[in-house]
């Protein structure tokens, strides 16, 4: 295959080799992140062919819900809920268990496929280990077609048994970085412990959600470790995060991700993990900016309605973003059902289109028309 050189062949081998899940070489991978030799277009191309086959052109929708805020006695330097952090973040214990059946039937309404309930923290109790499967079951019982995911920090084959028998349909638990990178972004848990997480997990037959952050100093072998890592894993779910700079988290600001990078990794996560769901996670739009649509080719699935701490796009710029590159959304709604409600309610009815022409004005025609009020002289 290194034999190719850059021409078409190059591409089609990539995408003959993602649609048998052949593992692409190491020196491959890494010239995908960053050789200028690979050209965007054709390897979105390859990466769209490999979706294509085992994904189709459907979108999942996930909505994330915090169902606790701050408070976390962990390190994480990315994070914003972190106790070394001074961000300006909205903190809260726990949501009451009303809260958060409403934001599931909300997250429902509002065509996510999955809702996703965050507990900040080291790890849960079990005695919350037990109420939270209380809470997967009765979300279950009332809307049958929603998955629902948690993310709940380190757990043990106990608790993940529990949460298991209550319905729950994955488990979130990022490696986040390679085991080399990992002392550098938290001090208070190993990247051992989170694989203990993953492997007591899957001795219950749970599936996996487990992704990376992209952009807290890591090498391109730090990346390339947890791509390699994750199809080891054989995870369900890819979040592929783009990280955000917070102010006030401890790593603080990040050099910046060009939206070509970004798009080179989602790519990359794509042709080695052919079979998983791909979610262009937090981050799409700060980093992939204008070119968040291209995101879609390589990644089949993404949030609504922003991430932990900070908001993301407007809902119906997110579904029109979707309808308009010719994908569909995986959910029980209709993606022209949804649209109509969110662009309709934003003008008050869900009856009138959104869209309005802004007509220019003097001012923008004439941007060196002398002012109209200076005094006419003669
Ligand atoms: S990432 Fe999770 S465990 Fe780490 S500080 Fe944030 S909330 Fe706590």
């Amino acid at each position: 295959m290194e034999n190719l050189g850059i021409s078409g062949d190059f591409y089609q081998e990539l995408a003959r080799q993602g649609i048998a899940s052949e593992i692409i070489s190491r020196e491959t991978a890494a010239q995908i992140l960053t050789s200028p030799r690979i050209e965007l277009l054709p390897l979105l191309n390859a990466a769209f062919e490999v979706r294509r086959k085992f994904r189709g052109t459907e979108v999942s929708i996930h909505i994330i819900n915090n169902a606790q805020n701050g408070y976390c006695p962990e390190d994480c330097r990315y994070c914003a809920q972190a106790r070394t952090a001074d961000s300006d973040i909205e903190k809260y214990p726990l949501k009451s268990d009303e809260e958060i059946l409403a934001e599931a039937k909300n997250a429902y309404e509002r065509g996510a496929f999955r809702y996703c309930m965050v507990f900040a923290g080291r790890g849960p109790s079990l005695t919350r280990v037990t109420h939270l499967a209380r809470l997967i079951r009765t979300i279950k019982v009332q809307y049958p077609p929603l998955q629902v995911c948690v993310s709940t920090g380190l757990l043990n084959e106990e608790k993940a048994r529990i949460l298991k028998e209550a319905g729950l349909d994955r488990l979130n638990h990022n490696l986040n970085t390679s085991e080399r990178h990992y002392p550098n972004i938290c001090m208070t848990h190993t990247y051992a412990d989170r694989l203990n997480t993953l492997a007591a997990a899957r001795r219950v037959d749970m599936a996996l959600c487990s992704g990376m952050i992209v952009g807290m100093g890591e090498s391109s072998d730090d990346l390339l470790e947890v791509v390699y890592a994750l199809r080891q894993l054989e995870v369900e779910s890819i979040p592929v995060n783009f990280y955000i700079p917070i102010t006030g988290n401890v790593l603080g600001p990040a050099s910046p991700l060009s939206p070509e990078y970004c798009l080179r990794v989602l790519c990359l996560f794509r042709l080695l993990n052919p079979q998983a769901e791909i979610r262009v996670a937090a981050g799409r739009e700060l980093h992939l900016r204008s070119m968040q649509v291209m995101a879609l080719y390589p990644a089949n699935s993404l949030f609504l309605e922003g991430y932990l701490n900070t908001k993301g796009d407007e809902r119906w710029r997110t579904l029109q973003m979707i309808k308009d590159a010719g994908f569909t959304i995986k959910s029980d709604h209709a993606i022209d059902e949804l649209l109509r409600k969110e662009k309709g309610c934003l003008k008050g009815s869900c009856d009138e289109p959104v869209e309005q022409v802004s007509m220019k004005r003097h001012q923008d025609l004439r941007l060196f028309m002398p002012s109209m009020t200076a005094p006419v002289k003669g």
